[in-house]
């Protein structure tokens, strides 16, 4: 008993989502001495997704091994490839299936969506008090899953809010790929498995406040989660989608090129200006974007983006306008005085 006290300790320890995964098919190696163990998440467009694994512990390994979240789609196995698992994440109910090994299958979720399917191997099928002890640890992972999401998310859409932005801004802009997730550089390039640079786009609704003053504040609210929805199916599974402040958005992201940059965000601009927005009909968005620097403060970038944002504003809205486009063509210079100054 005291083991599985102290797995939990450790579990509830963490503050990093990836971390919490890694521990969880620790503790269940340790408990249960399974032949293996994995948490693997659905990504990709529906009716085109693949198994992404989160964390997996086979037979002979020491450390969980982890795809690195940036693998091209066609690289990870389909959905329908492992029926069993796919079984489970439709219904969100455990399955176990009988064979060598013996399987186990659990959903994970947070109160706010599916996360993803747990899945055991075992040489002996599960025993009633090892299911049930692996349903009271999931019930804490969930409750666990929704404590990091009140700090990290915007109640309202869901999309990551502007406290966490600094800490992913370093994370996934600045810093190298943690080894553990990572194959030799030489390699990846290799097989195609290189994430690009960093770039970060600020999204901005034109007229918004219209919207409100017209339709009211409620009709304001829905128009924001229903851009957050036009956020997420806009963009790859691998960007970081924020809500910044009031009707303002960031995505971070890592693409080859400006050209690459500006075909997603014009993706995004498109999306939105075709949809029909109930009640209040066609809404459009401004989107400014720069590539992240080495080293830079998230001020000094972000203050990039803002200002090609306010270029489209001024020169018609509903448009994508990259920085280094604008400096380039003589529209914009290169950093005003305001943006030399690194407030943190
Ligand atoms: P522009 O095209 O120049 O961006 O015009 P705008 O009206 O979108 O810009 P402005 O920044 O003047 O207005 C933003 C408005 O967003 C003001 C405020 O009423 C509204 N807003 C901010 N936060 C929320 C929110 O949480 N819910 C709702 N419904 N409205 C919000
Ligand atoms: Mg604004
Ligand atoms: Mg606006």
């Amino acid at each position: 008993m005291s083991r599985v006290v102290e797995h939990l300790a450790e579990l509830t320890g963490c503050r990093d989502r990836d971390l919490v995964d890694v521990t969880l098919v620790g503790a269940l190696k340790d408990l249960l001495r399974p032949h293996a163990v994995g948490i693997y998440r659905c990504v990709g467009e529906p009716g085109a997704q693949h198994w992404l694994t989160r964390a997996r512990l086979g037979p002979g390994d020491g450390t969980p091994v982890a795809d690195p979240v940036w693998t091209p789609l066609d690289r990870l196995p389909p959905l329908a490839a492992q029926p069993d698992r796919l079984a489970c994440w439709q219904r969100q109910r455990p399955l176990t299936v009988a064979g060598m090994p013996a399987l186990a299958y659990f959903p994970l979720a947070s109160d706010r969506e599916p996360l993803g399917v747990l899945e055991i191997a075992t040489r002996q099928p599960l025993a009633l008090p090892e299911m049930r002890l692996v349903g009271s640890i999931l019930r804490i992972y969930r409750n666990f899953a929704g404590l990091l999401d009140a700090g990290e998310r915007d109640p309202l859409t869901g999309l990551l809010n502007r406290k966490t932005f600094d800490e992913y801004f370093l994370r996934t802009a600045l810093r190298e790929p943690a080894p553990a997730d990572d194959a030799p550089a030489g390699d990846q390039a290799r097989r195609g498995y290189t994430r690009g640079d960093p770039w970060l786009g600020l999204i901005d609704i034109d007229h918004f406040k219209r919207v409100n003053d017209t339709c009211g504040h409620l009709i304001g609210d829905e128009v924001l989660l229903l851009m957050a929805r036009l956020m997420r199916s806009s963009f790859r599974f691998q960007d970081h989608l924020y809500r910044f402040g009031g009707e303002e958005f960031v995505v971070l992201m890592h693409c080859g090129s400006d050209v690459d940059a500006a075909a997603a965000f014009e993706r995004l601009r498109a999306n939105v200006a075709g949809y029909a927005f109930p009640q209040v009909g066609r809404i459009t968005v401004s989107v400014g974007f720069t590539a992240l620097r080495p080293g830079e403060a998230p001020t000094v970038a972000f203050d990039r983006a803002d200002r090609a944002v306010y270029y489209a504003k001024q020169n018609g809205r509903n448009q994508v306008q990259s920085h280094a486009a604008l400096v380039a063509a003589g529209l914009l210079a290169e950093a005003d005085r305001g943006s030399d100054v690194e407030l943190f």
